[in-house]
């Protein structure tokens, strides 16, 4: 008999609301990232943001290092496809400029806003707002104080700091709080278990130091991995020395790999080996370019040879085993169809987008095509709506894919991974929130705006 295992801290968190997104609650675990572009750079910050918005992207942080960057986003907030968190550090006033300007949510770090007052001041106008606030400690910031009491940085300092910076708004009935208590992977894993033992407000969860594309997806999946598995995690970040597109990229997958989101298909492939008579790596990178567009709960499975192949393929919705100069075509666990080598992968993709197709209509939603048909047309919206007419950047391939229509299927899907056609509508109605104007983007990996 299976051990009854305890409910994850998640699903007994304080939902906090940050614009239309929830964090905690049981709510589905969001996906964040942050621009890097400058801030001040009104269109250059919203073509990420649209990108970001494409690749899936719940919630966006915005860096805001002075003046000029809080009132930039008076113009941001309007357009933005997403909501917004502004990003403070050392000046409580921009803090305030930026709660003027309409943002969702504020990210400061009481440990370097100045003093409690000035922290007071911040929870104040963001309750009057009704705007949460993430209290961040991360190692790299701990007051000398705390630093003091507990003989250097450490998991049990962390947790002491962010629980001090929470007092602080509890004192003034502050309770629309999201907590994030980021250090690198051992310490991280420790603090976030220590913090959820002692909290029940939602917590943000990521790593520091995380590094390039390849190792900092590595090192976030080992960190957020390990915190999400002891059912501790709200909302995540996973930050890359890299396009933010990668971050939600990768976010998404760390968080499909445990059953919490279902954004996408699936896409299990072998690793290959020597008894693989294909290319089965130029195969799966083939088919993962092909689904990159869809969105619908599949699981797909690409194996290399007849002696593992068949057995996995038929675990998954549908899936090839690849022999020599043929292979077979699986569906729901039946061999459908024996086919030459250069068919298989049409007919896997024509089995996976019929099902997809099946399922948008199950649910009201548009199917890829129609979905493509609506995003693709934006001029039409900016002349109806009077807006500065979108550029093609949100419409262009932000997954690198070759494909067009890659980009513009994907921001018309369901990004909040609800099922929910509204929140299809929300992020792809053109007519909702202007694209940038002027700016020219070609691919995620494509030149940003100005940093
Ligand atoms: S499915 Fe076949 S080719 Fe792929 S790793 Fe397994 S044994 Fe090797």
């Amino acid at each position: 008999m299976p051990t009854p295992q305890p409910a994850p801290h998640r699903a007994g968190t304080r939902p906090v609301r940050v614009g239309r997104v929830q964090i905690g609650g049981g709510a589905p675990v969001s996906v964040q990232s942050m621009t890097i572009t400058d801030t001040r750079d009104v269109e250059g910050t919203l073509v990420q943001i649209y990108q970001l918005a494409a690749e899936g992207c719940e919630i966006v942080r915005l860096a805001v290092p002075d003046r000029e960057a809080a009132e930039a986003l008076a113009a941001i907030k309007p357009r933005s496809p997403l909501p917004i968190v502004a990003d403070i550090h050392f000046d409580y006033r921009l803090a305030l400029l930026a709660l003027e300007s309409g943002v969702d949510k504020l990210r400061i770090n009481p440990g370097n806003i100045g003093s409690r007052e000035r922290t007071r001041i911040v929870a104040r106008a963001a309750k009057d707002r009704g705007v949460p606030i993430r209290v961040g400690a991360n190692i790299g910031s701990l007051s000398k104080a705390i630093l003091r009491r507990f003989g250097g940085p450490t998991a049990e300092a962390l947790v002491a700091s962010a629980l001090e910076d929470v007092a602080v708004l509890e004192d003034l009935d502050f309770h629309d709080i999201v907590i994030s208590v980021k250090a690198e992977v051992p310490m991280a894993v420790d603090a976030y278990t220590m913090i959820a033992a002692q909290t029940r407000y939602p917590l943000h969860v990521g790593v520091t130091e995380a590094g390039t594309a390849w190792a900092g997806a590595i090192k976030s999946a080992a960190g957020i991995g390990a915190i999400l598995a002891r059912g501790i995690g709200d909302t995540i970040r996973v930050s890359l020395a890299a396009d933010p597109v990668e971050e939600v990229r990768a976010g998404f997958e760390i968080l499909k790999s445990f059953g919490l989101r279902t954004r996408g298909v699936q896409l299990v492939a072998c690793p290959s080996c020597g008894r693989a008579e294909v290319d089965i790596i130029q195969i799966a990178q083939e088919v993962e370019r092909r689904l990159a567009r869809l969105n619908a709960p599949i699981k797909v499975a690409v194996m290399g040879c007849a002696v593992n192949g068949p057995g996995e393929a038929r675990m998954a919705d549908f899936g090839i085993a690849c022999g020599r100069g043929m292979g077979l075509l699986f569906k729901r666990g039946k061999i459908i169809a024996s086919l030459p080598e250069e068919r298989l992968v049409d007919a896997l993709m024509e089995q996976v987008e019929s099902a997809a197709s099946s399922m948008a209509a199950a649910q009201g939603a548009p199917a890829p095509e129609a979905a493509f048909m609506d995003t693709a047309a934006p001029q039409d919206a900016a002349v109806s709506t009077g807006r500065a007419a979108p550029t093609d950047a949100a419409v262009r391939d932000t997954a690198g894919t070759g494909d067009p229509a890659a980009a513009t299927d994907t921001a018309a899907r369901d990004t909040a991974g609800t099922g929910d056609p509204d929140a299809v509508t929300d992020t792809a109605a053109p007519g909702e929130a202007t694209t940038p104007a002027g700016t020219a983007v070609s691919g995620a990996g494509a030149e940003r705006a100005s940093r």
